[in-house]
This record gives C-alpha cells, structure tokens and sequence, in this order.
C-alpha cells in the first residue's frame, strides 16, 4: 500500500519505519528543515531499548514537493497543528484516500470533516509511543496497539490488514470514540496536572488528593461526554491512572505536555480540558475545574515561551 505520515515526529517516524519494514511504500510528510534534512542524509537513527541504533532510509519531505497519491495517509501532527496540515496535503489527497487520524486529544474529526468527506475518515487511538531526541533520532521502547473505525463507509478493514501487515496490532472497533475520550480522560489529568505541579508522573501520584484532583477533572468530562452520546467510564480511567503511577510501569516518564511546555509549543489543552470547557459551556454544563486548567496551561505557554 501507498502510505504517507502526515507529521513524521516521534510516533510519525516510529510506525513509519513499522510501515515500511511490513513492505508498504512510506513517504514521510513534515516541516521541520533540521529533521528532514538529518534523515534524507544519514537515516532517521531508531534507538530500541538497549539494543544497538538502527538506520531507516524512509523519504521524507514538506508537503509541497510531495507529488502522486497515496490509499492512506496516517495524520500525526500534534493536534492543534492538524487542520494547517490537512491544508498543506490538500493537493495529495483525491477521492480514493483514507485519512487516519492517530492524534490524541478530541475534536480530529470535526477538523478533518472541513476539508475531507466522511467516507474517507478513519479514526483510531494508539497505545504506541516514542521520543523525539533530536532531529532525525527517536527512542522507542515496548510495543503498542492501535483501534480503529471508519466514520463513514470508508473499508477499514483493508486498512487494518496493512497496518497489522506491519506488526500494528491493530483492531477494528465498533466504538472507537469511547476509547478516544477514554485515552484523553488519561491524558487530561496527566498532562495538565505535570505541569501545574512540575511533576513527572509518579510523583503526582505521591500527593495525596492526586485521586481527588483527577476525580475534578473526570467528573466534569463525564457529564460533557453523556451530553455528546458518550459514555466515559471514570472507574475505569481510575484504574488504569493508578497503574500508570507506579514507576515500573510509565511513572518515571514526564508527558508530552511538559515537554511542549519546556520546548515553548503550543500544547494540546484545548483539545483536551478546554475542549470539555468548550462543550461543557455550549451545553450549560458546568466545568469550572477544566475551565481554570486550560487557563492557567495557556498563562504557562505565555510565560515560557517569552523567557
Ligand atoms: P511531534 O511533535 O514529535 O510530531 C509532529 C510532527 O508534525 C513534527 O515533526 C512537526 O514538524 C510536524 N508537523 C506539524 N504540522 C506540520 C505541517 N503543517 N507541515 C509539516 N509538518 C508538520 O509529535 P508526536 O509526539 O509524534 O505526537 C503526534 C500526535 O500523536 C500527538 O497528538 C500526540 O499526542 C499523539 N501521540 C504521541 C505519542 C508519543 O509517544 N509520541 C503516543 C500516542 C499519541
């Protein structure tokens, strides 16, 4: 299959190399000149655990000098980049192409509706992850799943034969938007609440109300979620949060919003907290608990991007 990584960072790069590793044709699609250029020259360097580094020779360049089509194109920008992408791609797109969003956070899909049609919307969540160390260098470690579903009428299952073609281990969903809003309840509470409290996350799980400030947060998400049609179970995001506090499993690992925060990105609040704030204000929910941390995630962007 013809694969494009629109956003070929951390986990772009990542399932790119799976991708093209499984006999698929990949093109990798990103804007950063320093990164494209280190990979195009001597390879993206894939550092596994404590295995020696491996070079991977995948094409990668900006979107405007990507020319032909591609079946799928899996999008991995951060997600308040995703609607500039799917501008940028526009010219390679036609009306064959799948779109697989892998971004966290909610709201992808109403994005990618402006400017493709339903039919070639997939939508997924995945549980594999990677760092980006430095331009052309990732550091991977485990291994990863990823749930998919068509929006419309798209073939998905043509499309989770390739990725498992690639050792993906994806799954078809009936419902994948419960496992979206369910991932971005994790998400909501980790990231933020690192960086509010300048925590990685097995130390946020040492403060005492750690329980009761995700609680605040999920709560508040849960009665937004039932206004959209979903059901987010909060018992079980509490069980999995209580696993990911322990050090042997992610606790010693600071989320990807304080790495935003500490490069000056922009973070994925809005598509997050703010997103329930959003809806929850919409739909006359209250949500002052996601509302005051979008707030002062926004103050922290300001700050530390003007230092
Ligand atoms: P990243 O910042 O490393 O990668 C995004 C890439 O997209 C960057 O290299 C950037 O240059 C590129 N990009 C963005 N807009 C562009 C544009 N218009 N044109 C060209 N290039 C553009 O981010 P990441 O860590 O790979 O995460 C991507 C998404 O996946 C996020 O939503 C993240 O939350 C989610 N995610 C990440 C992981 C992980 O372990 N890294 C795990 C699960 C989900």
């Amino acid at each position: 299959m013809k694969i494009a990584i629109a956003g070929f960072g951390a986990l772009g790069a990542r399932l790119g190399v799976m991708l093209q590793a499984g006999g698929h044709e990949v093109t990798g699609i990103d804007g950063w000149p320093a990164h494209i250029a280190a990979i195009n020259t001597k390879g993206l360097t894939v550092v596994k655990d404590n295995d020696a580094p491996q070079k991977y020779f995948v094409p990668v360049m900006p979107a405007s000098e990507v020319t032909g089509t591609f079946d799928l194109i899996i999008l991995l920008t951060k997600t308040p980049q995703l609607d500039r992408m799917l501008t940028d791609i526009q010219p390679i797109i036609t009306d064959t192409t799948k779109l697989l969003v892998l971004s966290n956070g909610l709201g992808n899909i109403e994005v990618m509706a402006k400017h493709v049609s339903r039919h070639q919307i997939l939508a997924g969540v995945t549980l594999w992850t990677s760092s980006l160390i430095k331009p052309g260098e990732i550091h991977v470690t485990g291994s990863g799943s990823i749930k998919l579903q068509a929006i419309g009428d798209a073939d998905v299952q043509s499309i989770a034969d390739a990725l498992n073609q690639a050792g993906l281990n994806a799954e078809i969903t009936p419902d994948v938007m419960t496992a979206i809003w369910h991932k971005a309840g994790i998400n909501a509470v980790l990231n933020p609440l690192s960086v509010l409290l300048n925590a990685n996350i097995a130390e946020f799980g040492t403060a005492g109300n750690a329980m009761d400030l995700a609680l605040n947060i999920l709560d508040e998400m849960k009665q937004v979620g039932a206004s959209q049609g979903i059901k987010v179970d909060v018992s079980g995001i509490m069980t999995d949060l209580s696993q990911l506090l322990k050090p042997e499993n992610a606790g010693n690992h600071f989320p990807s919003m304080y790495q935003d925060i500490q490069n000056g990105k922009h973070t994925e609040i809005d598509f997050l907290n703010g997103y329930f704030a959003k809806i929850g204000h919409q739909s006359g929910i209250p949500t002052p608990f996601n509302a005051l941390v979008t707030r002062l995630i926004h103050a922290k962007e300001d700050i530390e991007r003007v230092k």
